[in-house]
């Protein structure tokens, strides 16, 4: 008897070894007006370079059998450190011409979060979301507060004139025209929708099962009177729950806060027994279409089910996943 329940156990053990979910890392570089033709063959060239060298970063700390939060902090640097996304440099610019940096981070083992909002001087937002989780006993920081504790902890620290990028300043004086033509014509918004989007964000699963998310901004061109976007808001857009599934969001933040997009995924996962795809419909293209806003979504399951969609017209995306290596920027 005893025999049998020790083979009983093995052949369980064994056969939960053959299925262990794959290791995976999902990520994004912003949603948005992403038409077939807005950039150049070389830029296309550039911006897939960037995500294929995020996807490699965070794709090589799982495979040394690192942690999912350290993958989803590898993949998000490099992204943050690019001047192509709108995170770290590269940030947009607010109506006052200033770049405010939003982030968060959450452990989906744990369900420990760390989040920041308005930084002015962090280099890398991300490490201060991940030292807010994890080496203070709050979860959500802001703007001077926040910088304080970053120096306490060490963090780089850079001057404001580092996240300016030319681009990124014709675009803020662009859109600045723009809202004045649109107050003169007397039209409600004169924000064009490609000044709205660019955050980067990453999802992964470990050798261990535990899935974490992360999602950095600089928010939204020409934000005004210290507005927070959805992407620090923990159930917005980051959330990682090791029961439903782990997500990170672009798009138009305040859509994405009322109708808490993140949360409302894992939530229909493991409340309605949902898998990531169907929940993930339903908040994109039901929810969220609905409701009048856009964007989108990088979800991934605990068994490795990964989802990337979008209601924009584009998304900088890609996923890797033992042999499968995909990049994408427009619907394809
Ligand atoms: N969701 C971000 C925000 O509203 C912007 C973006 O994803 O591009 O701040």
């Amino acid at each position: 008897m005893i025999r049998q329940i020790a083979i009983a156990l093995s052949l369980f053990a064994s056969a939960a070894a053959a299925e262990a979910p794959p290791i995976t890392i999902v990520i994004h570089g912003g949603a948005g007006a992403l038409e077939p033709g807005r950039y150049t063959p070389s830029e296309e060239e550039a911006y897939k370079a960037k995500l294929s060298e995020a996807l490699d970063a965070g794709y090589a700390v799982l495979e040394k059998g690192g942690m999912a939060l350290d993958a989803v902090e590898a993949a998000i640097l490099i992204m943050e450190d690019s001047p192509l996304f709108n995170a770290g440099k590269g940030a947009v610019f607010t109506h006052d011409g200033k770049n405010e940096l939003d982030v968060a981070i959450m452990d989906g083992r744990t369900k420990a979060a760390g989040a920041a909002t308005g930084l002015t001087h962090v280099k890398n937002p991300i490490r201060l979301a991940r030292a807010i989780m994890e080496k203070s006993p709050h979860v959500m920081m802001v703007g001077e507060g926040a910088e304080e504790f970053a120096k306490t902890q060490g963090l780089d620290f850079v001057k404001p004139s580092y996240f300016r990028t030319e681009t990124r300043w014709r675009q803020y004086k662009d859109a600045l025209k723009a809202e004045k033509d649109a107050a003169e014509a007397k039209k409600e918004s004169g924000l064009p929708h490609d000044f709205k989007y660019g955050t980067v964000g990453a999802v992964a699963l470990d050798h261990e099962g535990n899935l974490a998310a992360g999602t950095s901004t600089g928010g939204m061109t020409l934000k005004r009177y210290g507005r927070v976007g959805d992407a620090p808001i923990i159930g917005a857009g980051t959330y990682a729950d090791n029961n439903s599934c782990a997500v990170s969001a672009t798009g138009w933040g305040e859509y994405f806060i009322r109708l808490t997009i993140a949360r409302d995924i894992c939530a229909q996962v493991e409340y309605a027994g949902k898998t990531v795809a169907e929940a993930t419909t339903d908040v994109i293209h039901n929810r969220l279409q609905k409701s009048g806003g856009d964007g989108g979504v990088i979800v991934l399951a605990p068994n490795g089910d990964f989802v990337l969609d979008f209601n924009s017209a584009g998304m900088f995306r890609g996923v890797k996943q033992g042999e499968r290596k995909e990049i994408a920027i427009y619907r394809e």
